[in-house]
């Protein structure tokens, strides 16, 4: 770590990205979106969410959603209050009989696995633990119920392939964590039986929602354990929000600006394409991201396997010669934001958020920034 970052270094205009916001979430909210929002102003904003207007918008962001993760027949959209770490408590009063397998590799995906540690009604989970900038597969195994996985590990920048262990016990659910990757990253949703995100990262919106996709299993598991008596808080109960969804509504109150951003960037990727546009948006911006890295001289994608890099979260290494803090420092000195590392990964690093709203075009103009800032510093 170096000491004062030197604000004065002014990037020329011309090498600017248009919008300069790459956090990997919260993330860029496109100005469309913002707009539609402020035309929603004296109307919808500050009316019930009982009432036929706010439902039908929570009704077009299920069925947009539905419809962009191509959902197979019986699978439901179901959401309620407090992102993706509340989901992991739903999860673990709801969704987990006894006893689930993880495979950690980050930060995001071992803070699920500490929550049902703690459980005291669940047996402990099996862990499979692999370094950061890896991944694995989770192994079938025997009392196992429910199988964790992570689309993309926000921390590393690593995505996973999704795909059912053969061999487990029947009924056994595989649930997958994908706040940052859902709507920027392919996958079969034959493949998962809970796939679970938050707003803020690939749907350009505002925090504090967990949405997730159930299927008949799933569905089936909720009630069941619902049934056997379990205790679990109001706000936690799956089959609450089971209900509360299929009538378009939450629980509790929800926050409109949040769903009508979302509902925003479903509906700009449905016209654009769906989910292959947006993940092709995606790819194109992960391609000149990591073809820059590969032929620079200082830097280094983190992640080895290229079929490990994820396409929505870039983690390029700085080598020694540049501190990686003092140019993300001088970036947002010039309106460059949120390129910092994961903190906790302790790595001289940049993080880029490249989630569909992000223009590829950015992208480019970010790296000759990049590079800029590196050779006014040395
Ligand atoms: C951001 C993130 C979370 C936490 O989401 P919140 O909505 O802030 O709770 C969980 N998992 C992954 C993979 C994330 O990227």
């Amino acid at each position: 770590m170096t000491g004062a970052v030197p604000t004065d270094i002014r990037l020329p205009a011309d090498l600017l990205p248009r919008d300069g916001r790459f956090g990997s979430g919260p993330s860029k909210i496109r100005p469309e979106a913002v707009a539609a929002l402020s035309s929603l102003g004296a109307t919808l904003l500050g009316t019930s969410h009982r009432q036929a207007p706010v439902r039908r918008l929570v009704g077009r962001l299920r069925r947009g959603l539905s419809e962009l993760l191509a959902l197979p027949e019986g699978y439901r959209v179901v959401l309620g209050n407090g992102g993706s770490t509340m989901f992991w408590d739903v999860a673990t009063f709801g969704l987990i009989e006894h006893r689930s397998q993880h495979v950690t590799f980050g930060e995001f995906s071992a803070k699920f696995a500490a929550a049902v540690a703690s459980a005291p009604h669940l047996e402990r989970p099996d862990v499979i633990a692999v370094a950061p900038g890896t991944t694995s597969h989770c192994t079938a195994a025997q009392g196992v119920d429910l199988y964790a996985l992570t689309h993309n590990e926000t921390s590393t920048g690593v995505v996973m392939g999704l795909r059912r262990p053969e061999g487990t016990d029947a009924g056994a659910l595989v649930a997958v964590d994908a706040t940052s990757a859902a709507g920027g990253v392919r996958f079969d949703p034959n493949q998962v039986d809970v796939y679970y995100f938050a707003p803020q990262k690939g749907f350009a919106s505002d925090g504090g929602l967990w949405v997730a996709a159930l299927s008949p299993a799933a569905l089936e598991r909720v009630a069941r354990i619902k049934s056997s008596g379990r205790w679990m808080p109001a706000s936690l109960d799956l089959s609450i929000a089971v209900e509360e969804s299929a009538r378009d509504q939450t629980y509790n109150t929800p926050a409109l600006v949040t769903l009508v951003l979302m509902a925003e960037q479903v509906d700009w990727m449905l016209a654009g394409g769906g989910l292959e546009w947006a993940a092709g948006r995606c790819d194109r911006s992960a391609a000149i991201l990591y073809g820059w890295a590969e032929s620079s001289a200082y830097a280094t994608p983190f992640v080895a396997k290229p079929d490990d890099r994820s396409p929505v979260v870039g983690t390029i290494d700085l080598d020694g010669s540049v501190d990686a803090l003092t140019v993300s420092g001088v970036l947002r000195a010039n309106g460059i934001v949120d390129t910092e590392s994961y903190r906790k990964l302790g790595r001289n690093q940049v993080r880029i958020g490249m989630f569909p709203a992000v223009e590829p075009a950015d992208v480019e103009a970010l790296t000759a920034c990049i590079d800029f800032v590196v050779c006014a510093l040395s």
